[in-house]
């Protein structure tokens, strides 16, 4: 059998970029897979990407509502029997200076990441615990949780909160068999809508280049000279949730090809 082959995973935002990718790696290693994003449509059509019902199902749920968030995961129990990996990585990013950034932006950037990702994973928790087999839980953060730079605080702050929703919940469950671990992703432009949808040209006019060039100019900046790509943060997910790593929790893991330190 594949390694997940008894195992539901719960994805928010995977009808697109990074969340997608996940999604597809999941099923690819034997999970059913939800697939669950702000639009219906659009969350059936990555799902029935993945196969037929039997290994995919998509579901509207805007993770900043809890109603949804109960919904969806009342749905997935239903199509699959339970949930056992779930993953937090609906999102989006303003990328905005600190004198753009409105009070508006500032809620929807914490409602749909700070707040989402606790819905998400308080709902989705309450399901593992009562299943008693364990589980895992999986935030896609970002190195701007760890590390600062212009044109992204209120962004940059959600990533820091849900990077301590890890250590948190990791403490909380833990006693559950139910292990909680982040990813810091970066320079992820290829396949990523948030860039595709204005924040890849707010960075490449801050870095003064030309938006076809950001891929790699991201890359150059890495240690390892690599493109990140969506796969590559669905690789890490997968890991996380193998036997391999059955004693850690609490951890985040950069996906970004190496930061320089000096
Ligand atoms: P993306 O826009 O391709 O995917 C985000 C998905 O989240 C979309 O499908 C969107 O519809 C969904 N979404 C947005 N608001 C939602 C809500 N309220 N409820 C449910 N779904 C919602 O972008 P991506 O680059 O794939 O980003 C995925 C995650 O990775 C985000 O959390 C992002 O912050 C994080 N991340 C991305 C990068 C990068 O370089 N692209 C780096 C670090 C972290």
């Amino acid at each position: 059998p594949k390694p997940l082959a008894t195992r539901v995973a719960f994805v928010t935002g995977a009808a697109s970029g990074i969340g997608k990718a996940i999604a597809a790696r999941l099923a690819a290693e034997g999970a059913c897979v939800v697939v669950a994003d702000l639009d219906l449509e659009k969350a059936q059509a990555a799902a029935a990407e993945l196969g037929g019902p039997d290994v995919a199902v998509g579901l509207a749920a805007n993770v900043a509502d809890e109603a949804a968030v109960q919904d969806a995961l009342a749905d997935a129990v239903l199509a699959f029997g339970g949930v056992d990996i779930v993953v937090n990585n609906a999102g989006l990013s303003l990328s905005k200076s600190l004198f753009d950034t409105t009070e508006a932006d500032w809620d929807l950037q914490h409602d749909v990441m700070a707040k989402g990702s606790f819905l998400v994973a308080k709902n989705a928790a309450r399901i593992l615990v009562d299943q008693k087999l364990g589980g895992d839980i999986v935030y896609i953060s970002s190195k701007n949780s760890v590390f600062a730079g212009p044109n992204n605080i209120a962004y940059s702050a959600t990533k820091a909160d849900q990077a301590h929703q890890v250590r948190l919940l990791a403490a909380e469950l833990g006693e559950h068999g139910i292990k909680v671990n982040g990813i810091n992703p970066d320079g992820v432009v290829r396949g990523s809508g948030i860039f595709a949808s204005g924040w890849g040209a707010n960075r490449a006019k801050t870095y003064g280049i030309e938006e076809q060039d950001l891929g790699a100019f991201y890359a150059q900046r890495t240690l390892l000279k690599r493109e990140v790509l969506p796969e590559h943060v669905a690789n890490a997910v997968y890991a996380l949730c193998t036997p391999d790593f059955s004693h850690t929790t609490g951890l985040h893991v950069p996906v970004d090809a190496g930061v320089a330190q000096a």
